[in-house]
């Protein structure tokens, strides 16, 4: 279906996330420019998204400001004491989001549920099992959202052709640096390494979630448009690739920085934590030394052993660096509650080190104190760091995140890339490399990227007219 370029009186664009923090805070801030510009929107999320979102930020009262916004919600068919991460529960969700929300959104659109007439539907990439729900009786645009980089959809959307050719599956962990020379505009740029984290499944063929993500990515082809958390400073090559699948692209991102900027004269900030926030490392920043801090967290769904952790821990200490830590209570795989600090690293932790179980991050990066980021390379948190103009150190871990790492090393050089490495002496010496010996170099590198952020969502910057276009197109799309 084509974009119907006839006006339409009353616009109405549903926003249906993917239920994680990672999916559900780009959208909120899609949900929230389009509200600026008087677009009415309903923002779909599952009834424990939902729950998790207001409980802990103030979105309710944010929204409320805008008329013709809406929440609502749909079951996911889980029990509420289901964990409900993405790291570790996937193929069970997966079956439950085909078998229970794709029904449930069904009935929804035919029952009219939603009023006025939706006239867009604007999906999670990761929703793309329901591109067809459209052929029945939706005789609306569809457009996909991706929360993931450029980078990473187009080499997963590559991976059906490197199994054709033989570049997978990976042979095991002496394979691991087999450079990769059959991804289009990606030539041996990434090793088997720096692949998607499902490529390293041992049998591609017929591992279910591999499979799974590469069938979304395909059936995502078939959305009438696609917008991206992305700016065409930051991956103008890869979205020239995707502009040979899709007709019509929006790349819109930095999200964040492009509702910043729309919300300069106002006094509100967005807030779209699940999860309880701990401020109190703010006053702690504020008495640290410009620069002095690298701040440590791996994202909302990361889990790592206890011998990861405490590898990580004693790398920042010996690492004579201060640092700001988020450890999550469910950082530590099959474990949900407070990290004791053992006896060993008590002084160390006390004179050098602040940690909260959540951050207000992107304060937090903004922070003067920061000067560098340790993260686990999750789009938002690349996305939040580059416009902070904060280098960074990569331990990528999963999903996308391995691809990201690899482009912020080796293609936008702004930080290093600690890949599958995780000893104290590989952290405690990056940690110096980033802070201290290469300092200059990466804050020049980072400080360029951050303006080219910012321009972009300015006043006739890219992303801005982006986001103008898809207004637009929203208005002028229909029934
Ligand atoms: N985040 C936060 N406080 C924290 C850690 C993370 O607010 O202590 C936010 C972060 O700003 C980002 C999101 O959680 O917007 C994490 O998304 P990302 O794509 O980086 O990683 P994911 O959690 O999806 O792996």
């Amino acid at each position: 279906m084509s974009i119907a370029m006839e006006s339409q009186a009353n616009p109405h664009v549903l926003l249906f996330p993917a239920p994680a923090q990672g999916h559900i805070n780009p959208m909120l801030k899609l949900a929230e420019l389009l509200s600026l510009a008087a677009v009415p929107v309903t923002f779909l999320t599952t009834e424990h998204s939902h729950r998790q979102l207001t409980l802990h930020s103030d979105v309710l009262l944010r929204f409320s400001r805008f008329p013709t916004f809406q929440f609502q919600t749909i079951a996911d068919g889980l029990p509420d004491s289901h964990p409900r991460t993405f790291t570790q529960h996937l193929p069970e969700m997966l079956s439950s989001f085909k078998s229970i929300v794709k029904p449930l959104f069904r009935d929804m659109l035919a029952s009219s549920h939603f009023t006025p007439n939706l006239t867009c539907l604007i999906l999670d990439g990761f929703f793309s099992f329901l591109v067809d729900i459209n052929d029945d009786f939706v005789k609306v645009p569809i457009f996909c959202f991706r929360s993931l980089s450029a980078c990473s959809s187009w080499s997963v959307l590559s991976i059906p052709y490197l199994i054709q050719h033989g570049q997978l599956p990976i042979k095991g962990e002496e394979d691991m640096d087999r450079i990769i020379d059959k991804i289009p505009g990606m030539e041996n740029l990434l090793r088997c390494r720096d692949l998607p984290g499902f490529c390293r499944a041992a049998d591609p063929n017929n591992d279910p979630v591999l499979q799974f993500v590469v069938n979304q990515s395909i059936r995502s082809t078939k959305f009438d448009a696609l917008i991206l958390n992305s700016f065409e400073d930051l991956e103008g090559p890869i979205l020239s690739k995707f502009r040979t699948l899709y007709s019509t692209i929006y790349p819109i991102g930095p999200l964040h920085a492009l509702l910043k900027a729309k919300l300069a004269n106002e006094e509100t900030e967005s807030s779209n934590s699940m999860r309880e926030v701990d401020q109190s490392c703010l006053p702690w920043l504020d008495n640290q030394p410009p620069g002095s801090v690298i701040y440590v967290s791996f994202g909302s769904i990361t889990v790592m052993g206890d011998h990861e952790l405490m590898e990580f821990w004693h790398g920042l200490i010996d690492s004579g660096r201060n640092f700001l830590w988020v450890v999550r209570p469910d950082l530590v795989r099959g474990k949900n509650g407070d990290v004791e600090i053992p006896a060993e690293l008590e002084e160390g932790t006390r004179q050098r080190g602040y940690m909260v179980g959540w951050a207000p991050q992107e304060k937090v990066l903004s922070h003067e104190a920061v000067g560098g980021f340790l993260t686990h390379s999750g789009w938002n948190s690349s996305l939040e760091s580059i416009v902070a103009g904060k280098p960074m150190i990569c331990w990528s871990n999963a999903f996308d995140q391995q691809v990201n790492s690899r482009f912020v090393s080796n293609v936008w050089k702004l930080g290093l890339d600690m890949k599958d490495l995780c000893d104290r002496e590989t952290v405690a010496k990056m940690v110096n490399e980033l802070m201290v010996y290469r300092k200059e170099e990466f804050m020049r590198s980072a400080a360029e990227m951050a303006n080219l952020a910012r321009r972009s969502v300015s006043p006739g910057g890219s992303s801005h007219l982006n986001l103008d276009r898809l207004i637009q197109d929203i208005r002028i799309s229909r029934q």
